[in-house]
């Protein structure tokens, strides 16, 4: 039977990991979500539209990347009206939001409904900030049992606070790999959501 399996890349766009990444989604002909940064989104504006050219989901994950349980409601707020004013500088009305880190609090969770925005985490971190090679993050992948249906899994395309690695090489290889194993499973890799707002 035929599932889904969502790749979801956060911190972007960049110009050097993102069109590699963007490269190995076309190979395969598949499609992914980018939680980008708002400033990185304006700054990269050229990699937002190859994104939605390429029948990807832009989705929103921060203007400013801290944590919302370590700021009032008022500071969540601006960061998203902010981002979301960004956003519609490149032509993107989002419908899908990922906190930094995913500390969602009650804010969020009322700021998202009220914007129509749908608060998204994943369910397979690759860990791929650490640093670890493509080989070892497949290997801890099929560790845990391997792709199954309805997987989101978390990877970075570019380097967020906190990131222990010079560089997104390993998420690129480790795309083509986990493309290579979700066709071998007969899973197709999709976009989160297929309610992405552009606007005209
Ligand atoms: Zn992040």
């Amino acid at each position: 039977m035929a599932g889904t399996i969502a790749l979801t890349y956060d911190d972007g766009p960049h110009p050097v990991w993102t069109p590699l990444i963007l490269a190995a989604l076309q190979q395969r002909g598949a499609h992914a979500t980018f939680f980008v940064q708002a400033r990185r989104a304006v700054e990269h504006r050229d990699l937002i539209y190859a994104m939605r050219k390429g029948g990807h989901e832009v989705a929103f994950h921060c203007l400013d990347h801290v944590r919302h349980s370590r700021r009032g409601s008022d500071g969540v707020g601006a960061d998203l009206e902010i981002g979301l004013e960004l956003l519609g500088q490149v032509g993107v009305r989002p419908c899908a939001w990922r906190a930094p880190w995913g500390d969602e609090t009650q804010v969020t969770r009322e700021l998202a409904a009220e914007w129509g925005m749908r608060l998204w985490g994943w369910n397979f971190d690759t860990h791929d900030w650490r640093g670890d090679s493509t080989a070892r993050m497949l290997d801890s992948l099929k560790a845990q049992g391997g792709l199954r249906d309805g997987d989101v899994i978390l990877m970075h395309d570019a380097l967020g606070p906190g990131a222990l690695r010079d560089g997104c090489a390993a998420t690129v290889g480790l795309t083509e790999g986990l493309l290579q194993r979700a066709a071998a499973a007969g899973l197709t890799a999709a976009t989160v959501s297929a309610c992405e707002g552009v606007l005209a």
